[in-house]
């Protein structure tokens, strides 16, 4: 990998794809098969969010009505990815180590260098659709995620982040599907070695 040799024993494995396609049920079977670490990014950064409470900068604007909508996301987005950057700086010596299962909707912002596999899963849209709408989502927060789900966002952001090699997209539509691809991975992970 870029020449270096990699220092961990257990490989690391991005799941990702758009929201609902399976990769939280898929990363924890796996987990379970395989003994890597489950590690949940959304729900770290969550955790930093509630930790840091409000920021106090933030809340005197809102009240002040100094910034407009458009202004108040852009800060909201910036809080978020400060917090998401500060979850990566966390997990890096555990990245170093080997052995976890990032479980996140997203990838670029990731190092390159930590992850030996990336699954991005896939569902057909309209079995996508269901699954959506039983979670609660409606209006634009629906469509945004088919849409991102249609147009392969996640699988064209894994090719631009990382080695066409690594990446690989798996068919996430039903429980045999989700068995399948935990069996494949799982045999995957046993067969990986360090200097593979
Ligand atoms: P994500 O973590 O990608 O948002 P989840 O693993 O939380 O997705 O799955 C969302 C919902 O869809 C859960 O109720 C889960 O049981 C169901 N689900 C996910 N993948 C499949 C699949 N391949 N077949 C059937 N149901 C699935
Ligand atoms: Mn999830």
């Amino acid at each position: 990998q870029n020449g270096s040799i990699r220092s961990r024993w257990r490989p690391n494995i991005l799941v990702t794809g758009t929201p609902g396609t399976g990769k939280t049920t898929t990363s924890s079977a796996l987990a379970e098969a395989t003994q890597l670490r489950h590690v949940i990014v959304g729900d770290l950064v969550r955790e930093k969010n509630l930790h840091d409470g409000w920021d106090p900068e933030l809340e005197s604007y809102l009240i002040n009505e100094d910034l407009n909508y458009f202004a108040i996301c852009d800060l909201l987005m910036e809080a978020l990815s400060m917090h998401l950057k500060m979850v990566c700086d966390e997990l890096e010596d555990r990245m170093e180590e080997g052995g976890n299962i990032v479980d996140y909707h997203g990838c670029d912002f990731f190092p390159e260098r930590w992850f030996d596999r990336v699954v991005v899963l896939q569902t057909d849209n309209t079995v996508l659709y269901d699954r959506l709408t039983r979670r609660g989502y409606s209006g634009s927060k629906l469509s945004n995620n088919i849409e991102c789900e249609i147009f392969q966002v996640l699988l064209q952001e894994a090719k631009e982040s990382y080695p066409e090699d690594i990446v690989v997209a798996l068919q996430s539509d039903t429980i045999e599907d989700i068995n399948r691809n935990v069996t494949s991975l799982t045999d995957w992970v046993r067969s990986w070695r360090p200097t593979s």
